[in-house]
């Protein structure tokens, strides 16, 4: 029979190196917030799939929702024949992305090309070529979301040259010593060192950085972002790519932050485990592009559609999104208790169910434990709890576990998490 061993010598021989492998666990059926692996063991999943699994593994209604359209057809090319999902999960995010102006929404596959897409129509419409980016941020791996992204290793590595006019700006980390103060002075420091604020099309920016360590945006961040842009005639582009589909306790993340963006882009949960991402934003700024200007064989597709418009009807009938802020609040509890035993946790932090516990030695910010958060990683795993890391130094253990799990599976995983701390020497 298969082992996890077996396969990941077969693995090794038959797959790129390039692409990582957080643990050598192959899956072999998952449901909601459990998986069982090949060997038959079971895990309970706080990664959800990289935030992809808001509604758990298979939620039922939106396999039923996939089967449904798959009877149907499964394939068109919306710019081909169109369907009435496309249209419809379009109006949906319309309605719900912040801001009193009317919407449109592009769709596209994956998180890094609904990026690549706001880009573009941001140069359209602006018509001029710069975009401010953030260190520390992660946009994806193609090569204009490579360029915007504020991490080199091991992202970047060997990959450039990347598109030209892409400036990174510092966010700010107030329990870091970095002020947002010190943050819009890094953007006026482009503005003179770099690229002129007027021939700057757009600020790119994560409500929460996720790849980056959970950094949440201070309250006041992205209304002075956004005053910073109107008085130079900048685009604001909040990437919810990992922040969207209702992880933060509200759809977008941005509902929180004080200030509408121009454009959002979403992926990941948006679909509940089917591949589809979008642009919304500002009609008059989305329809800059001229007609043949967007779109993509597989963008927007009617099965990813389907899966959408499930989740969105899954969010209200099990009020996901109070959820989310209930879990957020629980794992948020529960991990402060924590780290009064265990002084390697220097931060626990997080908005709504996005939450993340940061290691230093000493319990410093400023000494970050890479190496601790990898043994709590693995350790974990072999008590059949799977964790993630994050952050600019990889010392960042994050929870973005599914919206559905029952108590009782949260419960067992924070005990899990717990012995874990215990067991490693936290
Ligand atoms: N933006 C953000 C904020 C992300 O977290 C990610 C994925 N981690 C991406 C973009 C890229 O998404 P994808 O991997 O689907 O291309």
């Amino acid at each position: 029979h298969l082992t996890n061993a077996a396969l990941l010598a077969r693995r090794q021989a038959a797959v790129v190196r390039g692409v990582g492998h957080a643990h050598t666990i192959f899956a072999e059926r998952a449901s909601n917030a459990e998986v069982w692996d090949v060997e038959g063991r079971r895990f309970i999943d706080f990664a959800g799939g990289i935030a992809v699994l808001n509604t758990g593994h298979c939620h039922p209604k939106v396999i039923a929702a996939v089967k449904a359209q798959m009877d149907k057809f499964t394939h068109t090319c919306f710019q081909v024949l169109a369907y009435e999902p496309y249209v419809e999960l379009a109006e949906r995010l319309n309605a719900l992305a912040p801001g009193q102006f009317a919407k449109k929404t592009l769709f596209l596959t994956t998180g890094a090309e609904a990026v690549e897409n706001a880009i573009k129509i941001a140069r359209s419409h602006t018509g001029r070529p710069g975009v401010i980016a953030f260190g520390g941020g992660y946009h994806g791996r193609t090569m204009m979301t490579l360029g915007l992204t504020g991490k080199v290793a091991p992202y970047k590595l060997g990959f450039g040259p990347f598109p030209a006019d892409v400036f990174h700006a510092t966010w700010p980390m107030p329990s870091r010593g970095i002020s947002v103060d010190d943050a819009i002075a890094s953007i006026e420091a482009i503005f003179r060192n770099d690229i002129e604020a007027s021939r700057v099309a757009a600020i790119i920016a994560e409500p929460v950085q996720g790849e980056g360590g959970f950094h949440v945006a201070p309250p006041e961040f992205f209304p002075r972002l956004r005053a910073l842009c109107d008085q130079h005639g900048i685009l604001l582009i909040a990437d919810e790519v990992q922040t969207g589909a209702g992880r933060t306790g509200t759809w977008f993340a941005s509902e929180q932050m004080g200030a509408a963006p121009d454009m959002i882009t979403s992926a990941k949960s948006l679909a509940g485990g089917f591949p589809i991402s979008a642009v919304t934003g500002r009609a008059e700024v989305m329809d800059a592009p001229a007609p043949g200007g967007l779109g993509g064989t597989y963008a927007g597709s009617p099965l990813g559609c389907a899966a959408a418009l499930a989740v969105l009807e899954v969010f209200e009938e099990e009020q996901l999104l109070a959820r989310a802020r209930h879990l957020g609040e629980k794992m948020m509890t529960s991990l402060r208790i924590l780290a009064r035993r265990h002084r390697s946790m220097a931060e626990v932090r997080g908005l709504g169910a996005m939450v993340a516990i940061e290691f230093g030695r000493d319990g410093e910010l400023a000494q970050p434990d890479a190496e601790l958060a990898k043994k709590v990683v693995a350790a974990a795993a072999e008590r059949g709890l799977i964790l993630l890391t994050c952050g600019t130094w990889g010392n960042v253990v994050r929870i973005l576990v599914p919206l559905t799990a029952s108590d009782a599976v949260i419960d067992e995983g924070l005990a899990i998490l717990a012995s874990v701390l215990d067991h490693v020497g936290a």
